[in-house]
């Protein structure tokens, strides 16, 4: 049994990983300042004795020193607001969550010589020139625009699993994320596929930003879980950025019909503004995780939706129910 922190345990990712940690016998601790995250998340695991919860803040120092943090094996470092919709509205706190909450995570990490993942992204590429995207590719991010605070807070904290691997031999895993989805995103996140399903779900509009041909490369939460618990195992992947994401890539307008034939909605597709600096494609190269992980995603987009509509059918039903 190994002792895990999780930062930003009560978030999409974060709470995933949590179950999927508990049910394998580890003990874990939990933190989230539940700024995007919810409680209601973790409703499931609450009472389990092999779980706690701390309501902190990761950019605060004091985290180090708190005592149920000490002995750590494995730290999870997921702690960000992640959907542009969020983020934009808490720049500030994105900045410091990567930065100073990233160091944080790796001082922790180094007082207990535990092993570290740090949830960087796509972004780090920006709107890239180069398609489909290997690690090597230096990105084309806009250093001043609306999407900097995360991308620049992210590709600083991958600078500093960098230097805390170089100068003090930390084992940081950086994995870039590219887009991940399931059920347990919330209705409100603003994601395309969160917003999608729930459109169709309650009969509004399906809003494609754009003309809809950006594209984008969705990998189910399952895969992209598997591949966080297979770097934090491979000494292989010690100091190194590995790329999770499904290399299948869709138009934005494809995901809308497929969401429309898969609900059988009678939803119009309606079209919006770009948003700024909306990225025109994003496809992972995954050869890395590949070969050093022995990872490729299983589940088809198609396949994830499916899942994900049920589930989302399931809960609008039950707040109806509970709002009567
Ligand atoms: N998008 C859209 N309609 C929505 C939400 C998003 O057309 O209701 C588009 C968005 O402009 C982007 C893509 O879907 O091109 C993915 O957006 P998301 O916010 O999910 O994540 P991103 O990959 O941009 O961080």
């Amino acid at each position: 049994m190994k002792k895990i922190v999780i930062s930003g345990a009560a978030g999409f990712l974060g709470s995933h990983l949590t179950k999927e940690l508990l049910n394998q016998g580890h003990r874990v601790v939990g933190i989230d300042n539940l700024s995007t995250g919810k409680a209601s998340n973790l409703e499931d695991v609450k009472d389990n004795p092999l779980f706690s919860f701390i309501q902190f803040d990761v950019s605060e120092k004091y985290i180090i020193e708190l005592p149920e943090l000490q002995g750590v094996d494995e730290i999870y470092h997921l702690a960000s607001p992640a959907s542009p919709k969020f983020y934009q509205a808490a720049p500030i706190d994105t900045i410091y969550v990567n930065t100073i909450g990233t160091q944080n995570m790796l001082e922790l990490a180094r007082r207990n010589d535990a092993k570290i993942l740090y949830a960087s992204t796509s972004e780090a590429y920006g709107d890239p020139e180069v398609h489909p995207q290997p690690e090597e590719y230096r990105g084309n991010v806009n250093t001043w625009g609306p999407r900097a605070c995360y991308d620049e807070a992210k590709r600083l904290g991958e600078v500093f699993c960098y230097e805390y691997h170089r100068l003090y031999g930390v084992r940081t895993k950086v994995v870039r994320i590219f887009n991940t989805y399931s059920a347990g995103l919330r209705n409100d996140d603003g994601r395309v596929i969160s917003n999608f399903v729930t459109q169709a779900l309650t009969g509004e509009d399906i809003t494609v930003y754009g003309d809809g041909s950006q594209t984008r490369s969705f990998c189910y939460v399952d895969d992209t879980l598997r591949a966080f618990r297979l770097m934090m195992d491979s000494d292989e992947a010690t100091g190194e950025i590995i790329n999770v994401g499904n290399p299948t890539e869709y138009s934005i307008m494809d995901v809308a019909l497929m969401v429309q034939s898969l609900t059988g909605t009678s939803s119009q597709i309606t079209f919006h503004e770009l948003p700024k600096d909306d990225p025109k494609v994003r496809r992972p190269v995954i050869d890395k995780a590949k070969a050093i992980l022995g990872w490729e995603p299983l589940v088809a987009l198609e396949e994830g939706l499916q899942r994900t509509i049920e589930v989302y059918r399931e809960r609008l039903v039950l707040e109806k129910v509970e709002a009567v």
